[in-house]
């Protein structure tokens, strides 16, 4: 089992995100255990402060070091698994599908969602592990990119997911993208399913799906390919 704790200002925002398809079967299942950790209630300052203005001015609010300190602290001490903590950043490495895969080895994740402009420097550099970022743009939190790691990460776990050639035949896997797919009905207006998909003739299905993956990477991401036959 792999346990994902949160740490955030926002904890309401995690009420519903896990409820649905195989994130909720993943902790049903007990391959997943996630805990959601209100940042306030580790604050020994006033009306349960977190932030505060940052030193040298300039605009926006830090979060302090103290409350994240004790938050982890907590949770270091609540669950006995090597943990490693994630602060989630935009200058963080940049999560993808090859990356993501190192993850589900892992016992115990505590990712820090930072807001405002961020954290303490001196967190940074004392109790976080690793800086991670999911994209090269600015979001307003960590809560969302919280989100998308353990929806990515739990999806790589292959007892996660009903059916495990699921992993075998989507993007990025052997670095293709995947090929077209059609559900019914055959025919919507003059638009017909390709005939070699209604044959049966699995050893050209196979075929035909290899030709348009190579040829969607070629027409969409063209890079995949180049890091393909280095
Ligand atoms: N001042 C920070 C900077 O320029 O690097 C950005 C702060 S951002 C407005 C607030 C928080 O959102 C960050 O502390 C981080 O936790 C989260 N965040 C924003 N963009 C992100 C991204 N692309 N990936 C991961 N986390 C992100």
């Amino acid at each position: 089992m792999i346990k994902f704790s949160i740490i955030t200002i926002f904890p309401q925002m995690f009420d519903n995100i896990f409820q649905y398809g195989i994130i909720n079967q993943a902790i049903k299942k007990k391959i997943i255990n996630i805990n959601i950790f209100d940042l306030r209630n580790y604050s020994t300052y006033k009306r349960k402060k977190v932030d505060d203005k940052i030193y040298g001015g300039g605009s926006g609010m830090l979060l302090m070091f103290l409350p994240l300190f004790r938050a982890v602290n907590h949770i270091k001490k609540k669950f006995k698994e090597p943990s490693l903590v994630i602060y989630l950043t935009p200058q963080g490495k940049l999560l993808n599908y090859n990356n993501v895969k190192n993850f589900i080895k892992k016992k115990h994740l505590i990712f820090i969602c930072g807001r405002y402009k961020g954290i303490d420097e001196r967190f940074l550099k004392t109790q976080v592990d690793e800086e991670w970022s999911i994209g090269d743009y600015i979001l307003t939190g960590g809560e969302i990119p919280a989100m998308v790691f353990i929806d990515t990460i739990t999806r790589m776990i292959p007892s996660a997911l009903n059916n495990k050639n699921s992993l075998l035949e989507e993007s990025f896997n052997n670095k293709l993208l995947d090929y077209p797919n059609y559900t019914r009905p055959k025919k919507i207006n003059n638009k017909i399913v390709p005939k070699i998909l209604l044959s049966g003739n699995h050893a050209k299905i196979k075929k035909w799906r290899l030709k348009h993956s190579i040829k969607n990477t070629i027409l969409k991401k063209p890079h995949l390919l180049k890091n393909k036959f280095k």
